[in-house]
C-alpha cells in the first residue's frame, strides 16, 4: 500500500519531506511546492531534489503527489485572479515534471464567487484548456470538494462537466477526498462501493489518481470540510479502513492531512505515524507490545469511566460531535472528543510517563479498535 501524509517542503526541499516522511513510516507523500496559501516559489534546482529522490530510491518511495496552493482559483470572473492562477499551474506542472516522481498535482478546482455554478465550470475549463498548453507528462488531479461557500466539485458530475469540457483531457485526474465527499453528502460510511459505482459511471474509475483520508469533523452533507484525525471523528476508523484497503485504492497514493493535535498551539504534533501504522495493521511493529498493552488499559479505563462508549468509543465520539452541534454546548465546552477523552486519561493519572503527543496515539489506537 501507498500511504503517507502532507510534509513539509521548507528548508532542504524534497531531501526535508523525504526525512519527514520517512519518520511517519510512510510510503508515499504529498507536498505542496512552496506555503499553500501563496504563490512565491524557490527554483526547483534549490529544493534537494536529487538527494530527495536518493533517499526515496533507498527506501523504495516511487511515487509522491504535488498539492497546487489553496488559493488559486480557476473559476474566477477577474482577470488578474483567473491569469495568475493559469500562470502559476503552468510553473507547477514544470516543477512537478522537474521532480520526476511525481505523477499528479493536486488541485481544488475553483469557486464561482459572485457568478454561478454553470459560469464556474466553463470558467475553470476554459483555464485548464490554457494550462495544458504548457507539455509535459503531469496529470492534473481535480480534488472532489465539501461543497463549502461556492467552491466547485461538489458532486461527481461537477467533475465530469469540467472534464468534459476540456480538449486534453487525458491529462485530467481526480483525488477523492474521504472528508470532502462525506461532507458534500455521499454515503461512504455504509456505501462505499455504491459511492464508487456511482464514480464509475459518471467519471470512470481509471482517472482515480490520488485518495485524501481524513476523518470529518461534521454529519454527512454538512458542507463544513473540517478534518480530524483518523477515527476521532464522523466517519470512523473501520469506514476509512475499507476504504484504503478497497481495490479502488490499489497501487494508488493514499495521502493523510489530519489535523495535527494538542492543547498548545505551538507543540501540536501530527497523528501520521499512528494513523499508518493502524491503517496497515502495523501497530505493534512500529511501536511495540507495549502500545497494543496500553490501548486495552484504555479500552478498560473508558468501559469504566465512560458507562456505554460503544465500540472503540464510537457512541461517545459521536454523541459529543452533536452535543458540539450545538451552540449553547459548545459555548460551554467547546472541548472536542478526543481532547476530552485526553482530559480524562491526564485527570486519572492513567499514563505518568507518556508525553501528550503519545498519549494521543494511543487514543487514535482505541478508536481503531485494537
Ligand atoms: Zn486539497
Amino acid at each position: 500500500m501507498k500511504i503517507g501524509s502532507h510534509v513539509s517542503f521548507s528548508g532542504k526541499g524534497l531531501l526535508a519531506a523525504a526525512e519527514e516522511a520517512l519518520g511517519y513510516g510512510a510510503t508515499t507523500f504529498m507536498i505542496y511546492t512552496g506555503a499553500p496559501q501563496n504563490t512565491r516559489r524557490k527554483p526547483m534546482e534549490e529544493q534537494y531534489v536529487p538527494e530527495g529522490l536518493a533517499l526515496m530510491k533507498e527506501h523504495g518511495i516511487d511515487e509522491i503527489v504535488v498539492h497546487a496552493p489553496y488559493i488559486i482559483n480557476l473559476g474566477s470572473y477577474k482577470t488578474d485572479t483567473f491569469g495568475l492562477a493559469v500562470e502559476f499551474l503552468q510553473s507547477e506542472i514544470e516543477r512537478t515534471a522537474y521532480i520526476g516522481a511525481a505523477d499528479s498535482i493536486v488541485l481544488h478546482p475553483g469557486a464561482y464567487t459572485d457568478k454561478d455554478a454553470q459560469y464556474g465550470i466553463k470558467r475553470i475549463a476554459e483555464g485548464l484548456n490554457e494550462v495544458l498548453t504548457v507539455n509535459g507528462r503531469v496529470h492534473i488531479a481535480l480534488e472532489t470538494m465539501a461543497g463549502k461557500g461556492t467552491e466547485l466539485g461538489r458532486t461527481f458530475e461537477e467533475l465530469a462537466a469540467i472534464m468534459d469540457k476540456v480538449h486534453d483531457n487525458d491529462r485530467l485526474r481526480v483525488c477523492l477526498d474521504t472528508c470532502h465527499v462525506h461532507d458534500a453528502g455521499y454515503d461512504i460510511i455504509n456505501d462505499f462501493d455504491g459511492v464508487m459505482q456511482e464514480f464509475d459511471r459518471i467519471i470512470g474509475l481509471d482517472r482515480l489518481a490520488v485518495i485524501h483520508v481524513n476523518d470529518s469533523k461534521n454529519p454527512r452533507g454538512a458542507r463544513k470540510d473540517r478534518h480530524a484525525p483518523i477515527g476521532s471523528g464522523y466517519i470512523g476508523f473501520d469506514a476509512i479502513h475499507r476504504i484504503v484497503h478497497h481495490e479502488v485504492a490499489k497501487g494508488k497514493p493514499i495521502i493523510l492531512e489530519t489535523p495535527w493535535i494538542g492543547k498548545d498551539k505551538a507543540n501540536q504534533r501530527p497523528m501520521y505515524e499512528a494513523e499508518i501504522a493502524l491503517l496497515t495493521g502495523n501497530a505493534e511493529g512500529r511501536f511495540g507490545p507495549e502500545f497494543l498493552e496500553d490501548v486495552a488499559r484504555l479500552r478498560a479505563f473508558f468501559d469504566e469511566q465512560l458507562g456505554h462508549p460503544g465500540r472503540n468509543g464510537r457512541d461517545y465520539v459521536l454523541a459529543t460531535w452533536e452535543l458540539l452541534q450545538d451552540k449553547k454546548q459548545r459555548a460551554e465546552d467547546k472541548r472536542e472528543p478526543m481532547e476530552r477523552l485526553y482530559d480524562l486519561v491526564v485527570e486519572h493519572g492513567l499514563f505518568p510517563d507518556c508525553s501528550e503527543e503519545q498519549i494521543n496515539m494511543r487514543l487514535v489506537g482505541y478508536f481503531a479498535g485494537i
